[in-house]
């Protein structure tokens, strides 16, 4: 695969697809780690003299709600904090911002920058026909560009208008196209990962966070890959009701529960569940928490983190491991009422430097960020769906394959 080293861009411009859909809340970034990773193949383009054209989604835009709906999702995920953040990493005032996604406003920035600048286009999803991969759309972007560069990690296992139709394009047009470093490190370091060697067992997987739908579908591969299961986090509801445990009234992914049931019962004592649980009365505004003496979650009550039974039940799994990937926090560890799970988990993984550690995700790497672990990882991947989607694809991605 040819990378970011290879290309010889002065003077050309060069559309790259990183992955800048960090964590915002009311505008804030809450952790710029995706960012700084996509530094080092910016400043490879721009020491070439190229000029650079950066592509990113941020969050999620619906665009099957009302015409006020969908302004309110562009509004909460807007782009331009994130330009600003990338002015200051590189410091040198070189960042600009095309607040637009195509027309006239867009046109102009692509005429009149120069080589040694950098500007970044508006959230990718602003456009319906991003996540649809829209060959128009596609055609649009693609017409930006003399060279592409994959540096999205995080976004490799979609095949999007940015992600896969501007390189599809330009390949049929003869034009370069390459992987970042970005990606680069991330691949040599997942492989390890995907395809697992003997001298790694036990492999331990810890599952959690909150994106339940995207991540269930993933256990069948993983259970055929790894000796233990460990799960956290919003997924561990589905199952826990699948096997008919009280959740109160938890998030649970009611079309799954059959999966989920087949999942443990084929998993033959190889998926762990939590035993104990955090719970409030509600997510928001809750007035009582209490930790559960059980599996069950009482009526009224909803889980928020593992209790301190599962802590130590997970510890003691993670410590026998030679291998470790984790997506996904176990609990709202944004709120210090529900971050000892994930903590617990940060610290028992600290405790075995000679395995092989991998965490993925923004938000589990941004937990990790928050709570000082990020140098006890061997790895901390920028991707969390697209990880746990090369796992189970055995290496492939299709933001990535269409680069090979
Ligand atoms: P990642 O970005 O690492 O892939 P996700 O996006 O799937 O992870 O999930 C992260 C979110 O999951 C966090 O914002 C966290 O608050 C939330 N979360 C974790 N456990 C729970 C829970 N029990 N109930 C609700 N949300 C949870
Ligand atoms: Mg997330």
């Amino acid at each position: 695969m040819k990378t970011v080293r290879d290309l010889q861009v002065a003077g050309k411009k060069v559309v790259v697809r990183v992955d800048f859909n960090v964590p915002l809340k009311e505008g804030k970034i809450r952790d710029d780690n995706r960012i700084v990773q996509a530094l080092p193949t910016i400043k490879e383009l721009l020491n070439k003299g190229a000029k650079v054209i950066l592509m990113s989604h941020l969050g999620k835009v619906k665009h099957k709600g009302t015409p006020e709906e969908v302004a309110m999702d562009k509004a909460k995920n807007n782009m331009a904090p994130v330009a600003v953040r990338l002015n200051e990493l590189l410091g040198k005032d070189i960042v600009s911002f095309c607040p637009d996604t195509r027309g006239a406003n867009l046109d102009f920035f692509v005429s009149n920058f120069k080589a040694g600048e950098v500007f970044l286009v508006q959230n990718t999803r602003y456009e319906k026909g991003e996540e649809k991969n829209d060959p128009e759309l596609s055609k649009i972007w693609a017409a930006m560009a003399d060279v592409y560069v994959m540096d999205a990690f995080g976004s490799a296992h979609r095949a999007h208008a940015s992600t896969y139709g501007i390189p599809e394009i330009l390949k049929s047009e003869g034009k370069e196209v390459a992987i970042g470093y970005l990606v680069e490190k991330e691949v040599n370091n997942l492989s390890r990962v995907v395809e697992v060697s003997d001298k790694d067992r036990p492999y331990i997987a810890i599952l959690g966070g909150f994106k339940v739908s995207d991540k269930i579908k993933v256990i069948d591969s993983l259970l055929k890959k790894c000796d233990k299961i460990l799960i956290g986090g919003a997924m561990a509801y589905t199952f826990k009701k699948a096997l008919g445990q009280s959740i109160g009234i938890s998030p649970c992914e009611d079309d799954q529960l059959e999966y989920a049931k087949r999942c443990f019962i084929e998993a033959n004592g190889r998926i762990i569940l939590p035993v104990d649980s955090v719970v409030t009365d509600g997510f928001e505004g809750w007035t009582k928490k209490v930790t559960t003496d059980s599996p069950d979650i009482p009526a009224g009550m909803e889980g928020m983190d593992i209790g301190p039974k599962t802590q130590k039940l997970f510890g003691d799994e993670i410590k026998k491991a030679k291998l470790v990937f984790w997506n996904g926090p176990m609990g709202v560890f944004e709120q210090n009422d529900f971050a000892a799970g994930t903590i617990a988990v940060c610290e028992a993984i600290a405790k075995i430097p000679h395995a092989f550690t991998v965490c993925g995700g923004g938000d589990s790497a941004a937990a990790v960020a928050q709570f000082g672990f990020m140098d006890k990882f061997s790895h901390v991947s920028t991707g969390g769906g697209a990880s746990l989607e090369m796992i189970e694809n055995d290496g492939h991605l299709p933001g990535i394959d269409i680069i090979r």
